[in-house]
C-alpha cells in the first residue's frame, strides 16, 4: 500500500501559500507507518505546532496496469482525512530545494476518517467537505474547485506507478490551512453525512 498525496490542487491553498498553481498534479508519497485512524494516537514531534490540511482521499480498489485508463471502477471509497504537516520544516526544505519528505512523512502524519462508498455521492466534481478546529470552521472546499479531477490524478499517478488495491491518494486541500497541536480537537465531515470526531 501507498499514500500518494498531491500539493496544490486547489488553487486558492496555492496562493496562500505562495505558490505557483501548477501544470500538472503536484505528487509525493507518506511512508504507510503515517496512517493513523482517529483517535488520539502516538504521533511523531508531538511537541511541535503542525499545520491541519483536510483533504479527500481515494482508496483504490484493484490493481492496474502502468498507463491503462483508470475509470471511477477503480476508486472503492472515498474517506476524510488529514494530511498534517510541519510547515516550518517544509518551507526551509523547499527553500534549499530539498524533498519534503521530512515536512510530510512521519508516524501519525496521515489521518484518516471513514470509508464512503462511491455510491454515497451523486457527483464526484460536487462534494463539499469541512473541517473544524476546537469547534471552529477552519476549512470549507468542494470538489468543483479542484484544477485535477480524481480521475486525472489517478491516470497521471498511473502513468509512471501502477496503482494499487488499496493505495490511499490524498487529494490536496482547500484554503484555510493552519495550526494545529497535540491535545486538540477535530470535526470532519462530507456535506450530508455525520461529523467525525478526533483528538490530535
Ligand atoms: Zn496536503
Amino acid at each position: 500500500m501507498t499514500i500518494y498525496c498531491i500539493g496544490r490542487n486547489y488553487a486558492e491553498h496555492a496562493k496562500e501559500l505562495g505558490n505557483a498553481i501548477p501544470e500538472s498534479p503536484v505528487v509525493f508519497i507518506k511512508s504507510n507507518n503515517s496512517f493513523r485512524g482517529f483517535p488520539p494516537c502516538p504521533i511523531a514531534f508531538e511537541n511541535e505546532v503542525f499545520h491541519f490540511e483536510a483533504e479527500i482521499v481515494l482508496k483504490i480498489a484493484k490493481d492496474l496496469t502502468i498507463g491503462q485508463l483508470v475509470t471511477t471502477e477503480a476508486i472503492s471509497s472515498l474517506l476524510l482525512g488529514i494530511d498534517l504537516t510541519r510547515r516550518g520544516v517544509q518551507s526551509e526544505l523547499k527553500a534549499q530545494g530539498h524533498p519534503w519528505t521530512l515536512a510530510k512523512s512521519f508516524l501519525g502524519s496521515a489521518i484518516l476518517g471513514k470509508e464512503y462508498p462511491l455510491s454515497a455521492f451523486e457527483q464526484l466534481r460536487n462534494i463539499t467537505f469541512q473541517l473544524k478546529v476546537n469547534g471552529s470552521v477552519r476549512q470549507v472546499g468542494n470538489t468543483n474547485e479542484m484544477l485535477f479531477s480524481f480521475l486525472d490524478i489517478c491516470n497521471y499517478i498511473n502513468s509512471f506507478s501502477p496503482l494499487q488495491k488499496g493505495d490511499l491518494i490524498f487529494t490536496g486541500t482547500p484554503k484555510g490551512v493552519g495550526e494545529i497541536r497535540k491535545g486538540d480537537t477535530f470535526e470532519m465531515n462530507f456535506e450530508g453525512h455525520e461529523p467525525e470526531l478526533g483528538v490530535l
